[in-house]
C-alpha cells in the first residue's frame, strides 16, 4: 500500500484524509512513479477546501503537481530510474494527483526533470513557477524586452508572482510588484522588484484607459485588477494573464485594445503543449537562480495539507509550499 491524501465525498460534503490505499487501486497509466516531492497550488487549496468545482471524481487523491522517480513503466520514452516532473492534465482533479507516495499517469504527460533541480526544487517551482515562466515567454513573443520598459507583476508574493518577479528581474527587466501585503516589501526586492505598489491602487473600478505605464504584466488576480492593469498598459503593450485570485469577471472596456494595440495573452497551463512545457521547463532552469527557491519555500507533511490550502486561500502564505514525501 501507499499513503494518499484522500478526498471522499459524504452527506455533510467532501472528507479530506491520509489513508493507505492498495497499490491495485492506482489508476490506469503506462508509468508509475515513486513520488518523491509534491507542492499545493491555489488549485489544490480550492481542491483540498472543497471551495472551487475542482475534483471530477471521488474518492480522489488530489495534487496537480509531482516529481520523482520511474519505478514501472511500458512506455518507451521513460524507463525506472528516470526523473520526472507533471504539471496539470487534470491530475488531481479527474486522475489521482501527487500528494501520495505513488502515482501512475500516461508517459505522455511527463516532463525530464532538468538536471539542474533535486525533485525539491522542481516542486518549489511547481505549477505556479512553469505558469510564471509560460507568462514570462509570453511577453516574449509579443516583443517585450528589457528595454521596453517597466513589468508590472500582480499577487507578486504568491507562488506565480514570486517566481515572474524572480524570473524577470534575472532576465534585466525592471519589475514593478503589486502586492496586498506591504510588510513584504523587503523579500520582494530581495526577489528583484525594483518598487512596489499597494494592491489597493488598482482594486475597484477605474477609468477605461489610464496613464500608460506598463511595457507588460503578469497578472495573478482577473477583475478589476486585471482590467485597471489593461487600462494602464503602454501603447502596444502586452498583458499575460493567468490567474483569478480577485475573481473571474472581467470588467473592462475594449479601449485598451483597439486604442493602443494592447495584447491580452491567455496562459493555459493545464493542457499547454508539450513543446511549450519542454520549454518553459529548461528556460526555468536557466533563467531562474535556484538559490531564490529555499528563502520562498514553506516544506509541510502529507498531514498538514488541509490546514495550510485554508492558509493559502486567505492569502497568509509567502511563496511555495511544498510537501517532501520520500521518507515522510
Ligand atoms: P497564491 O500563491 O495563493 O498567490 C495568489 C496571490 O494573489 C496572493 O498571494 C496575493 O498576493 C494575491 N491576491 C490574493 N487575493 C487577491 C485579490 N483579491 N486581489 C488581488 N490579488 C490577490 O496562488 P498561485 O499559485 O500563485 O496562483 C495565482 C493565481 O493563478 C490563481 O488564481 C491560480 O488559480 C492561477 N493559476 C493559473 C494557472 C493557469 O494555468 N492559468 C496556473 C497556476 C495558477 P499579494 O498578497 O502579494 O497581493
Amino acid at each position: 500500500s501507499f499513503r494518499a491524501v484522500l478526498i471522499s465525498e459524504d452527506e455533510g460534503g467532501q472528507r479530506v484524509e491520509v489513508a493507505d490505499v492498495p497499490v491495485d487501486r492506482l489508476p490506469a497509466g503506462d508509468v508509475t512513479v515513486a513520488v518523491e516531492c509534491s507542492t499545493l497550488n491555489y488549485k489544490d487549496a480550492l481542491a483540498l477546501t472543497g471551495s472551487g468545482k475542482i475534483v471530477r471524481s471521488f474518492p480522489m487523491v488530489p495534487g496537480i503537481d509531482f516529481a520523482g522517480t520511474v519505478t514501472e513503466s511500458s512506455s518507451p520514452d521513460y524507463a525506472p530510474g528516470d526523473r520526472v516532473v507533471l504539471n496539470g492534465w487534470g491530475v488531481g482533479e479527474r486522475h489521482w494527483g501527487g500528494l501520495a507516495e505513488r502515482a501512475r499517469v500516461s508517459a505522455d504527460w511527463l516532463v525530464p526533470l532538468e538536471s539542474a533541480f533535486t525533485p525539491q526544487q522542481a516542486m518549489s517551482i511547481g505549477t505556479a513557477g512553469y505558469t510564471a515562466m509560460l507568462c514570462v515567454m509570453a511577453l516574449e513573443r509579443h516583443g517585450v524586452t528589457p528595454d521596453s520598459g517597466e513589468v508590472l507583476v500582480t499577487g507578486a508574493s504568491g507562488g506565480v508572482g514570486s517566481i515572474a518577479v524572480a524570473v524577470l528581474a534575472k532576465l534585466g527587466y525592471t519589475v514593478v510588484a503589486v502586492t496586498g501585503r506591504p510588510e513584504e516589501e523587503e523579500y520582494l526586492t530581495g526577489l528583484g522588484a525594483s518598487r512596489i505598489l499597494p494592491r489597493s491602487d488598482f482594486e475597484g473600478p477605474g477609468r477605461p484607459l489610464a496613464k500608460e505605464q506598463w511595457a507588460g504584466a503578469v497578472d495573478v488576480a482577473g477583475g478589476h485588477v486585471l482590467a485597471n492593469v489593461c487600462a494602464s498598459t503602454r501603447y502596444r503593450g502586452t498583458v499575460a494573464a493567468c490567474g483569478l485570485a480577485a475573481g473571474m469577471d472581467l470588467p473592462a472596456t475594449v479601449a485598451p485594445f483597439i486604442l493602443r494595440g494592447v495584447t491580452l495573452a491567455g496562459i493555459d497551463s493545464v493542457m499547454c503543449p508539450q513543446e511549450d512545457r519542454r520549454e518553459a521547463w529548461r528556460r526555468l532552469a536557466q533563467d531562474l537562480d535556484p538559490a531564490v527557491l529555499e528563502p520562498m519555500t514553506e516544506a509541510i507533511f502529507l498531514d498538514e495539507c488541509a490546514s495550510t490550502a485554508e492558509k493559502l486561500l486567505a492569502g497568509r502564505v509567502r511563496g511555495r509550499v511544498i510537501v517532501p514525501i520520500a521518507g515522510d
